[in-house]
């Protein structure tokens, strides 16, 4: 009967998908599938899950599945029901944050969470964060907001909690006392950041024995999509959820649940956020998995997977693996080279209403750039030309500012000790809340120990009443809407917190208000997909059945849901229109046409890596990962000159380039060949101040790095990496030929980013450049004409 299910795979696919889960001692088996791009690992792992329902090894409610994101969990979920007659909505498929999310929703109690507790996102992390420094009275200067948010998530992607870090100097001890802090005053208002849902649960799991014992007894397989993008934690979450940790619950090693895991280690991209491809190996040791390498590749024609191919054999640590097609050569990979960014947006303009009047969708058009900044051009090209797109990873439906004050109000109506929230709306819009009273309730909630809510009422005078209407008002919602359904709530609450009267009266709050209104849609569309009943007001979390699994109201599974999804809610859904995003958002997804753009020096790959090793060869993987996503056209192009923060640049084209076989190539513009080694070019670094790389690191540094689309800032990598990496890496740059008063290597002192070593010099005379790589601050440009740079030693 399941023959049906191998029915659509290859015998290596059929293979991987039957792999026993069970080995000859009667003890669970796990697996490993390592496969390159394209060659079915996310179908495999799919079909793996239907075969062991259908074949009776597992029921749905004992699988747990982890996707890399949202979508890919939905469309997960749309697949296994059209392989098999079963309701898939009550089991566990969803991201690493959304099952933890659904853990400690089931047994807050347990975890030390209120039952409406609420999450933070990167913004409202560092809203909170700043908001402890300034209650603490630390200079912020000192000890800036977003390094010490980056500590934080950092020290809890490795499961650390501020007691257990190591600290070498004063400065560590003091961001790990911050980071104590900040742990405490979440607690207090009732509040967990993306890295502690993760961290929560994994306590959880390992101090609670029976909840742990019922975790693993319920879910004997678990399976992994985009394994080798897993972070310290979640390794460590998994070894403990399928009793591989070695816990007395299994002493012999062999785990309580089997696990399946795939990926590929060519397209291990977030080591920025922590993600370790270590994990493959270690789970190699430590699961004893039995393996299934894939080789044969769906998705791409001849030449797209050439290219692919020998671009990645430019990177040194891989776990080597081959991809063969037999969908024949295909057509060339065209590449273009612009003068402008202008021209280059004009030229895609061009070619996607070739590509749609030639018949294909506008959905299988995707435009990729590796920086969010790209795309507002780009956009505007479509906008222009009245073409549909959609971006992803972008500003998300759920971040911009007035959506975050609608949810903030609905937050405070299930939890009035959000603090983040209430510091977010109290007086937003205006209504004569000044600075002084907000004062004066968070000196009378530190004073107290309790939420800016409850200090309220004990503060008298002006600010006692100011505040004491807000507090009134908050509380008049809340009763009002109790009887009411999601949507019903969603628009009392827009309406009388005077939202919608205030971006009325903004002369470009159009926008804004019809977002509030798409708000509403959203809830609407929350409580149908999720399948809450006409009395919403006790449904469970749909599927729920475990011990102590609390009724989760669906204004609180809704609130959780804008914090964690991933933003599909911004365009018309179904609209037939052309897709954007950066390469990181790409990953797991594939599309007839692609086209790569500001394939640039400095751009692709960043800047903030091609002076180390690792660094460039993520980027690599980056581009891996970018040019698998064609099936059967590609577009690579490049500009000449390009406006970007506010500056012109003028960059090489990329080294990658360089490395893709010309067999396979085709050049639309054949003299930009020539130019790009023939000389004449200025230099990719010399339309970049350091002012301007200066701005361009801020801007990255705030993005969401949360967002898969999104990048920040690389943390320090080693020093001692940098020196032999940057000579291979200068080889297409003009040699430094100033005088400097530094050498590659020295090791110097500035006065705001402390102590570092020189990477790299570039420029002449007054615009002469070093890079250095900061032990705290990491890899700064630096004009030497202004920087106060002292050399050490
Ligand atoms: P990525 O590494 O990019 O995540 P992947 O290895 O997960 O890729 P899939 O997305 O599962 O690959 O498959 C790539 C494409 O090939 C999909 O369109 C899939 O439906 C198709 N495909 C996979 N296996 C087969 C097969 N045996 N026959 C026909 N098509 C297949
Ligand atoms: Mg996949």
């Amino acid at each position: 009967m399941y023959t049906d299910l191998l029915a659509n795979l290859n015998p290596e696919q059929g293979e991987a998908v039957t792999l026993p889960p069970v080995n000859e001692h009667g003890q669970a088996q796990s697996a490993l599938i390592l496969a390159g791009a394209g060659s079915g690992k996310t179908r495999v792992l799919t079909t793996r899950i239907a075969w062991l329902i259908q074949t009776g090894q597992v029921s749905p409610i004992g699988v747990l599945a982890v996707t890399f994101t949202n979508k890919a969990a939905k469309e997960m979920m749309v697949r296994l029901s059209a392989m098999l007659p079963i309701n898939t909505r009550g089991m566990w498929i969803g991201t690493f944050h959304g099952l933890c999310n659904r853990l400690l929703r089931a047994h807050h109690k347990e975890a030390g969470l209120p039952s409406t507790f609420q999450i933070l996102d990167t913004q409202d992390q560092l809203s909170a964060i700043k908001r402890l420094l300034k209650g603490l009275k630390v200079d912020d200067e000192k000890y800036p907001p977003k390094q010490l948010q980056y500590f934080i998530a950092h020290a809890k992607e490795r499961g650390q909690r501020a007691r257990e870090l190591a600290v070498g100097d004063d400065f560590q001890a003091k961001m790990a006392q911050l980071y104590e802090a900040y742990d405490a005053q979440c607690q207090r208002e009732g509040v967990v950041d993306f890295a502690e849902l993760l961290l929560r649960s994994y306590e959880l799991l390992k101090h609670n024995e029976a909840i742990r014992t019922h975790y693993q007894e319920r879910f004997r397989h678990i399976l992994i999509d985009e394994f080798q993008d897993t972070n310290a934690l979640q390794y460590a979450w998994l070894k403990l959820l399928s009793g591989h940790d070695g816990s007395p619950v299994n002493v012999s090693g062999a785990g309580t649940s089997a696990v399946f895991a795939v990926g590929d280690d060519d397209q291990s991209i977030y080591a920025f956020r922590g993600a370790d491809v270590e994990n493959m190996r270690l789970y190699e040791k430590q699961f004893h998995p039995l393996m299934v390498k894939l080789e044969q590749n769906y998705r791409s024609h001849g030449h797209i997977l050439d290219t692919a191919n020998h671009l990645i054999a430019n990177n040194s640590e891989r776990l080597g693996k081959n991809l063969r097609t037999d969908a024949g050569h295909g057509e060339l990979v065209r590449i273009y080279d612009a003068p402008s960014d202008h021209a280059e947006a004009a030229w895609l303009i061009e070619e996607i209403k070739a590509l749609v009047s030639s018949g294909i969708k506008r959905t299988e058009i995707a435009l990729l750039y590796r920086s969010n900044a790209q795309s507002r051009i780009i956009e505007h090209a479509l906008f222009s030309a009245a073409i549909p797109y959609r971006v992803y990873g972008g500003l998300r439906f759920f971040e911009r500012a007035e959506i975050k004050h609608a949810l903030a109000y609905l937050r405070l109506l299930e939890n009035p000790n959000d603090d983040t929230s209430f510091s977010r709306v109290v007086n937003f819009p205006t209504r004569g809340i000044g600075a002084r009273s907000i004062e004066a309730v968070q000196d009378a909630a530190r004073a107290q120990q309790c939420s800016l809510y409850l200090a309220c009422s004990t503060l008298d005078g002006k600010a006692g009443s100011a505040l004491g209407g807000f507090v009134r008002l908050v509380d008049h919602m809340r009763e009002a809407t109790r009887h009411n359904t999601l949507p019903e709530t969603v628009e009392f609450v827009i309406q009388h917190s005077g939202l919608i009267q205030h971006y009325l009266s903004e002369r470009e709050g159009q926008d804004r208000v019809e977002n509030l209104q798409e708000l509403i849609n959203a809830a609407t569309a929350f409580i149908a997909e999720e399948g809450y009943g006409q009395d919403a007001a006790a449904a469970m979390l749909p599927g729920e059945n475990s011990p102590g699994a609390v009724e989760v109201s669906p204004l609180a599974a809704f609130l959780s849901h804008a914090s964690l999804e991933a933003g599909d809610n911004q365009a018309q859904a179904g609209q037939d229109a052309v897709q954007l995003m950066t390469v990181h958002s790409a990953k797991g997804l594939e599309f007839t046409s692609v086209f790569i753009t500001g394939l640039e020096e400095g751009l692709f790959p960043h800047e903030n890596s091609i002076n180390e090793l690792n660094g460039l060869e993520e980027e690599r993987r980056l581009m891996y990962v970018a040019i698998t996503r064609a099936k059967e056209r590609l577009y690579l192009s490049h500009t000449q000159s390009r406006m970007l923060h506010g500056q012109v640049r003028y960059n090489m084209p990329s080294r990658f380039l360089e490395e893709l076989p010309t067999d396979s190539l085709k050049w639309l513009t054949p003299k930009a060949k020539d130019a790009r080694w023939g000389g004449g070019n200025s230099g990719r670094s010399s339309g970049s101040t350091w002012q301007d790389v200066y701005t361009r690191q801020r801007e990255s540094e705030s993005n969401d790095f949360f967002d898969s689309g999104s990048e920040r800032e690389r943390p320090a990598k080693q020093l001692g990496r940098v020196g032999s990496a940057a000579t291979s890496v200068r080889r297409m740059a003009s040699p430094p030929r100033g005088n400097y008063p530094f050498t590659i290597g020295q090791n110097v002192f500035h006065t705001k980013f402390g102590e570092g070593r020189v990477t790299s010099l570039e420029g002449n005379d007054a615009d002469a450049r070093a890079q250095v790589n900061f032990k705290r601050h990491g890899v700064k440009w630096l004009q030497l004409s202004i920087a106060k740079l002292a050399a050490v030693d």
